[in-house]
Formats: C-alpha cells, sequence, structure tokens
C-alpha cells in the first residue's frame, strides 16, 4: 500500500510531466473511480484545465487547476499512475487522462479502491489530518504531546492519519523496529528518550523510502512502471521468518489491529 515515501515518489516523478499542461480529454474505464462529484460534473471540471501544480499531503495527490478547484487522487491498497504501460501493466486502467501533445496518465487500479475528486476546498478532504512528519515543525516535543493523549497501542496510534500523517503499515513498522520499542506498547507509556529516538526513526525511514524511490512489493509502481527499491533496505516489514539483522532473532508477524505487525521480539522487547 503506498504510503507517504511512494506518494511522494509518485508526486516528484509525475510533476514534470503534467505540471503547465492542459487536460484535453479524459477516459474513464470504471466509472466507480470517481467518487464525488457526478461522473460529468467531474470531467467538466477537468477538461480545459490547466494543471498549475502537484502536492502531496499525507497520501494523498493535489493536482492544483486553473480554475482554483483540485483534482484529489488517494492510491489506496493499490493504484499508480503511469505515464507509459509497459505490457504488463496495461490492465487494470480505470481511468486515463489526457494531456496536451498526446501526454497520457494512466490511473491503474487492480483492487478498485483507488479514487479521484474534484474539489473546491481542499481542506475539505485534508483538514483534519495530522502534522507532516518530514516538516521541521514535526520536533519530538510535537510527536510527545500527541503520543501522551493516547492509550491505545502505539503502532495503531501512528496508523492514525489524524495524529500523524502519511505513515503506514511498512514504515510504522520500520521506525518502531529503528527506535527498538515494541509495537504494543500504550502510546502514553514512552519515557523522553524514547519519544527522541522514536521521532528520529521515522524521519530517518521516511527520508530512506523517498530516497529509495518507494517499496515495491506488489503493486506500487512509479509513474515510469519501475519499481521502487526501498523494501530492500527493509529490516523487518514483510520479513516473517527473516533473521534480525542487528540480533539474529527471528523476525515476528502478529496482527494488531487487523494490520500484520513485524518487529524482532529481543531487540524491541516484546515477551
Ligand atoms: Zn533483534
Amino acid at each position: 500500500m503506498p504510503e507517504l515515501p511512494e506518494v511522494e515518489t509518485v508526486k516528484n516523478d509525475l510533476a514534470p510531466f503534467v505540471v503547465g499542461q492542459r487536460i484535453t480529454g479524459l477516459t474513464i474505464l470504471w466509472e466507480g473511480i470517481v467518487r464525488s462529484p457526478s461522473v460529468r460534473e467531474f470531467r467538466e471540471g477537468l477538461v480545459g484545465q490547466q494543471i498549475t501544480g502537484l502536492a502531496r499531503r499525507a497520501k494523498y495527490l493535489l493536482f492544483q487547476l486553473g480554475s482554483g478547484d483540485t483534482l484529489v487522487a488517494h492510491l489506496k491498497m493499490s493504484g499508480a499512475l503511469l505515464v507509459a504501460t509497459p505490457d504488463d501493466l496495461g490492465k487494470y486502467i480505470r481511468a486515463v487522462i489526457h494531456l496536451e501533445g498526446d501526454r497520457k496518465v494512466y490511473f491503474r487500479d487492480p483492487r478498485k479502491f483507488a479514487r479521484m475528486m474534484l474539489v473546491h476546498d481542499v481542506a475539505s478532504v485534508v483538514g483534519k489530518l495530522g502534522p507532516e512528519p518530514l516538516e521541521s515543525s514535526f520536533t519530538a516535543d510535537v510527536l510527545g504531546r500527541l503520543l501522551d493523549r493516547h492509550k491505545a497501542p502505539l503502532k495503531a496510534v501512528l496508523l492514525d492519519q489524524e495524529l500523524i500523517a502519511g505513515l503506514g503499515n511498512m514504515y510504522a513498522d520500520e521506525a518502531l523496529f529503528a527506535a527498538r520499542i515494541s509495537p504494543l506498547r500504550p502510546a502514553n507509556s514512552l519515557s523522553g528518550l524514547e519519544v527522541k529516538r522514536l521521532h528520529r526513526a521515522i524521519r530517518d525511514v521516511l527520508r530512506l523510502g523517498i530516497t529509495n524511490k518507494g517499496a515495491s512489493e506488489v503493486t506500487y509502481f512509479r509513474p515510469s512502471g519501475e519499481m521502487g527499491k526501498a523494501f530492500e533496505d527493509f529490516k523487518v516489514a514483510h520479513r516473517h521468518d527473516a533473521a534480525c539483522p542487528r540480533c539474529g532473532t527471528p523476525i515476528r508477524r502478529i496482527k494488531l489491529r487487523g494490520r500484520g505487525t513485524y518487529f524482532c521480539p529481543r531487540c524491541q522487547g516484546v515477551a
């Protein structure tokens, strides 16, 4: 599932291809991909508009349009925005955005959870999200204060987009391993030192993920169709039964609130 580093990579790769371009047409191959407004209104609001900017907030891609409206896209479980369709990725295209000069952006999504919306006020979609963890305003103090307000398991709190934006299952596991803290600890039980370690770990794993252009597990692809290499540097995420790179103990996987959670029981102090 695309998380902050994957969506940031899509934004960075796609921006030079789309920003400044006018939308000349729209092909909808599966109407469910348009969440709001109606497909007719969506098309009318989009076609003829220039894309003036492309931004990311949490896991949302925000295409700013000349009209002042914003095209919001969320890749959800398996979405990809492709500028070319290599042979093996031609299936599962749900929509095509046509641009000037015969450029096309293909919205591929095998599992049909991905969505697009056209909104006047982008705050109606992203207004309630928590802080961006890579911004300078996201300090260890900010993290400590928000963890202090919650006694739920730490991992579940880290995944709550209204508390911290953009962190998902893979990078939360990686951050907790790097900080050597159990995913099961109550969020408000961390010492000041542990909060500092976790804060640094969150930023480090996200930055490394972006450097590696995201993690292609199964269905995430860069707009070029290339894979992201971030999973090659994962220490615990999706590495069930592999040895902990720090101590050699087998990595364990449990379900925590329905999400597969990977950790080293020894390094992270899980009994
Ligand atoms: Zn270990």
